[in-house]
């Protein structure tokens, strides 16, 4: 328990400190006691959302836990929103050069694949296989892999019927 709790307070005090570096890195240091980090578990879609111009930002609880390796990068992404939306005006694209630049400079490669890394997982369950005879190009789909399934056709035929199983992508 003691345990838990002092790993919280020290990850509050790293995120703090990053949020310090970061905004006297891009000279926001004016609008740093405006910002709000709050943690949430309803955050299913993504990993951040944050709202510049009420200097908000909302994460993904998973990143305390485990998704943490993210935390740093993901904190950096969407300070990197209330930063540019601050400094260049609130016509500023959401992933812009302006964006870019001040993420490269606070040291990481600007992505917006971890906007949509959750996504990605979710996605899984939408797979799709096909089962394909290659003798009489009979197909079927299904969600998994059907490693019994045959071709009916052929088997009546008296042949095997084996099935050639691909993902469709
Ligand atoms: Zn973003
Ligand atoms: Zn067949």
């Amino acid at each position: 328990m003691h345990q838990s709790l002092s790993d919280q307070n020290h990850l509050e005090v790293a995120i703090q400190r990053e949020l310090d570096r970061l905004c006297k890195l891009w000279g926001i240091s004016n609008i740093r006691e405006g910002i709000e980090i709050e943690f949430s578990s309803r955050l299913t879609r993504s990993l951040g959302r944050t709202l510049p111009a009420k200097k908000t930002i909302r994460l993904n609880r998973q990143l305390l836990g485990n998704l943490i390796e993210y935390l740093e990068e993901v904190l950096c992404h969407e300070i990197g929103h209330i930063a540019a939306f601050h400094k260049y005006g609130d016509s500023v694209s959401p992933h812009g050069e302006e964006w870019r630049s001040l993420v490269r400079l606070a040291g990481f490669e600007p992505t917006t694949k971890l906007d949509v890394s959750l996504e990605k997982t979710e996605q899984r369950s939408k797979r799709r296989f096909s089962h394909s005879c290659p003798r009489c190009l009979t197909k079927r789909i299904a969600k998994v892999r059907m490693t019994r399934w045959l071709c009916s056709v052929c088997v009546e035929e008296g042949l095997d019927g084996h099935l050639l199983i691909e993902e469709v992508l």
